[in-house]
């Protein structure tokens, strides 16, 4: 896989597990790790030597090691929760950042040169805090981020390529965390998202969860075991799960206090003990079809998502709550990153795509708060959105408000996000305050314009009526997300981080670029290459900082005079 320009990438930064895919050949494609390993989770962890573990060597230290291991911590991209991993904290946007970089590293070398922008998926339900907390990860991974695209639109896109005829999808995304419903309507070529809705807390994980509690009901003597023991457990209930998602009946055992103890777990049992879990799948789906004002009856497909959807209790239900089977021909963890692959194709501009144009609706209502007058009272705190929950975007709308006092020297104008009322329900993002001319109540009209973008950026323009200068507010520091001086700050920690040698970016393009070579080359050229390929590979065992430099001097030297035609 080498080409002479720098294609974009494709990233599914997923809860549970992460992919990888670029546009290539006509179609988007998956790209490996190191290991052939599709999938990488998103986890990250220290070694006994303090250095920075990510993906599946991180996962395989979760039972060992759980307190140098942090796992799941996308639930909390633009929060200020804070893990510990040795000497350092990490915010979310740092952890997603060093799985971002190990993508990137696995894309360059499979490419054999440096990448540098990406797409990368959100949860549809993500909010503009967390959405601009993966844009910081990005930049932190030194990526620039082209687009964010949300989750089940991706996958929409992984599927539309196959059929250009109009239809209307169904998105089921049931991934490690999160559940995504998604309504998505193609036309010759179009595709717009219609409704979205979900779950944030609900996920396979869940599944899992509810396995360990009936493992332990079972034997109930593990309850006071060891935090080794109770990782071992979770373990177990993760593969009683993926067992049964081939087998009718599945089956673990564990020594504990030299006696062995043992579970068999049949699949209904299973469906009884997730039957809470599988009645909370059914209320999303109701609102987004109501939201999109949709009968299941003009769903031409549903479309599986998300790892959990591999377990035939959960597909049996979709099957029976749509009346037809659901489609799932695209394996479906991989489904989002092919679609961030398709997506970046587009970017890219690849004349394959030439005919697909994309839209996206808001994931949630964006508006300002106003008071009422109520006779003689003025009653505030209410919320008056502007943007409407799946609206398509880039939407740019424009309300008039008006002063309520007489003489009122100023107006406060506080931006929301959410669905309730009241606005003390939902999130403040920012406010501007704006000077007005004294007058009588009412007298005043203040245009505010509400412009978001498809990254889920928000404007907000202020201006009064019969002036012409206008306050325009970008939302830059919305609680919980980093400043871009606090970003730069991060990424010189992050860069500063411990790393093996053999797993630096840099050093794993290096030893990629001189394998290619060495596959081009023959006779005296191959072995000299050999020569210092073996030279680099114990300097970077060795970890000895001036050894590696010396020898990848002499390998990066080697190969520049091979390609100045030596
Ligand atoms: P996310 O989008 O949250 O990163 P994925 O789409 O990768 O997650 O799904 C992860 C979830 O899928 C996990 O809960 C995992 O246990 C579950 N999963 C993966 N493979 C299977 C399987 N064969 N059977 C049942 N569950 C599975
Ligand atoms: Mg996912």
């Amino acid at each position: 896989m080498t080409g002479n320009i720098t294609p974009l990438i494709g990233i599914d930064l997923g809860t549970s597990n992460s992919a990888l895919a670029w546009f290539h050949d006509g179609e988007s494609q998956l790209i490996a790790g190191a290991e052939g390993e599709r999938l990488t989770p998103s986890v990250v962890g220290l070694d006994d030597d303090g250095h920075i573990l990510v993906g599946a060597a991180a996962k395989a230290r979760l039972v060992s090691h759980p307190h140098l291991t942090v796992a799941s911590f996308k639930r909390y991209m633009g929060t200020d929760k804070t893990w510990t991993l040795g000497t350092r904290r990490f915010r979310a946007e740092e952890l997603s950042a060093l799985v971002l970089r190990k993508l990137k590293a696995d894309a360059e070398v499979a490419f054999g040169h440096e990448v540098t922008r990406a797409v990368i998926t959100v949860p549809a339900y993500f909010n503009d805090v967390q959405r601009k907390a993966v844009k910081a990860a990005g930049q932190l991974a030194g990526l620039q981020v082209e687009r964010l695209l949300n989750e089940p639109t991706a996958a929409a896109l992984a599927y539309g390529l196959a059929d250009n005829r109009e239809q209307k999808f169904l998105i089921f995304d049931l991934g490690g965390g999160t559940f995504d419903v998604s309504i998505v309507d193609m036309f010759e070529g179009v595709i717009e998202v219609r409704a979205s809705s979900g779950d944030a807390w609900l996920g396979g994980d869940d599944f899992t969860h509810a396995l360990r509690q009936w493992m332990l009901s079972i034997h109930p003597v593990l309850s006071d075991s060891p935090p080794e023991q109770q990782a071992r457990l979770t373990q177990l209930a993760e593969a009683l799960k993926h067992q049964l998602s081939q087998q009718d009946v599945a089956r673990a055992q564990m020594m504990h206090q030299g006696e062995e103890l043992h579970w068999e777990l049949n699949e209904e049992t299973f469906g009884e003990l997730a039957a809470g879990l599988l009645s909370r799948l059914k209320k999303p789906v109701v609102q987004a079809l109501q939201d999109a004002q949709f009968d299941v009856g003009l769903l031409d497909h549903v479309i599986l998502v998300g790892g959990a959807t591999r377990m035939p209790i959960v597909r049996q239900l979709a099957t029976r709550m749509f009346s037809r089977f659901p489609r799932n021909e695209l394996n479906p963890d991989e489904v989002v990153a092919l679609g961030a692959g398709v997506q970046a194709g587009l970017i890219a501009d690849d004349h394959a795509l030439e005919d697909i144009v994309l839209t996206d609706v808001m994931p949630y209502s964006l508006g300002v708060e106003v008071a009422r007058r109520d006779g003689n009272r003025i009653d505030e705190g209410y919320f008056l959105p502007l943007i409407e929950r799946n609206a398509f975007v880039p939407v740019s709308v424009v309300r008039t408000v008006s002063t309520l006092q007489d003489n009122q020297r100023q107006l406060d104008i506080s931006v929301f996000q959410g669905e309730a009322r009241r606005v003390s329900d939902n999130l403040l993002l920012d406010s501007i305050k704006i000077d007005i001319p004294p007058r009588k109540a009412g007298e005043v009209n203040l245009d505010v314009r509400f412009t978001y973008t498809l990254d889920g950026i928000l404007e907000v323009e202020c201006k009064i009526q019969g002036e012409n200068t206008a306050s325009t507010l970008i939302i830059e520091k919305a609680p919980g997300s980093l400043s871009e001086e606090e970003i730069a700050v991060r990424l010189s920690q992050l860069n500063e981080l411990k790393q093996h040698p053999r797993d630096v970016p840099a050093n794993r393009l290096l030893l990629a670029q001189a394998s290619a070579r060495y596959e081009q080359t023959l006779g005296e050229r191959r072995q000299l290459i050999d020569h210092y390929v073996s030279q680099f590979e114990r300097a970077l065992e060795s970890q000895d900082l001036r050894q590696i430099a010396a020898a990848r001097d002499g390998l990066s030297q080697l190969l520049n005079q091979f390609d100045d035609g030596m």
